[in-house]
């Protein structure tokens, strides 16, 4: 069996190939996944550890098996006595991991594992459920946990979904999200506060399929499609942007448009934006990716705004050379 790689709000592992993302929510801090093929699901949640109240494993997994119970009862209309059978503890990426076996689907075969990610700060639930026969199931079941990572070292995480794949710092969080037939887009936000000063960055990542067909006309003169089909709508969706600049670079084996610009705004309290898009046309995919990066800085009008600019370039950098916008 060929295997493909999921990467998302942190966490990285492998499953078969014909597997699909089928449902997803929240951010790298607390937020769920779900995968599914012919006749396995793996759903996957995550949560922020209390550093001041760590629960025990078995806390987590007794409100894991009431609200499975609740589930039940919604779905079922009926009270089901649940089995839980507990397994042996297993290592998953480093980690003592509670282990138990339950049965809310008939037939099926229902691993459970949980454990705290202590480098992420996160605890980590995943729930399998199989209707395949038993020896493919445990073998599918151990090839993804023993692929599976839920920290990483360094300030990037890898994203791997949607054939692409990027690394953006581990502080940007998934803010909003489409996942559409001919139009995606993932928008990332990295915010800080202090006490003179406002600063934020953005970051969106975008494509559209099917773009020989849908973009006919304009797919092949990128300067055109985003003049004319893309620039109005980007407008709208990032305040105070301007470009003052266009080059073509080669990047990824694709010709590349490359826009940026610095705009200043606002009266009492001062704010300078710069932003960088790349647009480029992928054959392979059949796709038009755009990318915008913007970062901004507030001030009151009378003290100084300066990006950090170094930063910004080290962010822009790493998500260019781990970009694959075709697999
Ligand atoms: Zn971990
Ligand atoms: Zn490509």
């Amino acid at each position: 069996m060929r295997f493909k790689e999921i990467g998302w709000n942190g966490l990285l592992f492998e499953v078969p190939e014909e597997m699909r993302m089928t449902s997803e929510g929240g951010n790298i801090n607390s937020g769920y996944l779900r995968t599914e093929m012919e006749g396995l699901v793996m759903e996957v949640k995550w949560e922020l550890l209390n550093p001041k109240k760590i629960k025990s494993l078995a806390e987590v997994a007794d409100s894991f098996i009431s609200s499975a119970k609740k589930k039940i009862k919604k779905t079922s209309k009926k009270k089901i006595d649940l089995k839980v059978e507990r397994a042996e503890s297993r290592f998953i990426a480093s980690h003592s991991a509670y282990s138990m076996f339950l049965k809310t689907v008939a037939k099926a075969w229902e691993p459970v594992y949980i454990w705290n990610c202590e480098k992420s700060g996160r605890v980590v639930i995943i729930h399998f459920t199989s209707i395949l026969p038993e020896d493919t199931s445990r073998e599918l079941v151990e090839h993804i946990l023993s692929s599976f990572k839920c920290h990483h070292e360094g300030k990037f995480i890898p994203w791997s979904a949607l054939n692409i794949r990027f690394n953006v710092p581990a502080s940007f969080l998934l803010s909003e999200r489409k996942i559409a037939v001919g139009r995606t887009y993932l928008v990332f936000n990295e915010q800080k506060l202090s006490p003179f000063a406002e600063m934020g960055r953005s970051l969106i990542i975008e494509y559209f399929s099917m773009a020989n067909v849908i973009y006919e006309d304009t797919y092949k003169n990128l300067e055109v499609w985003f003049q004319n089909k893309y620039w109005k709508d980007l407008k709208k969706r990032c305040k105070n942007i301007a470009f003052q600049t266009t080059e073509t670079k080669r990047i990824l084996r694709h010709n590349v448009l490359h826009k940026h610009g610095v705009k200043g705004s606002g009266i009492f309290t001062r704010r300078l934006t710069s932003c960088d898009n790349l647009t480029w046309y992928c054959s392979k995919s059949n796709r038009i990716y755009s990318i915008t990066f913007t970062s901004y800085v507030s001030r009151p009008f009378f003290l100084k705004r300066k990006l950090d600019e170094e930063t910004n370039r080290k962010i822009i950098e790493e998500l260019v050379s781990s970009f694959r916008c075709h697999l």
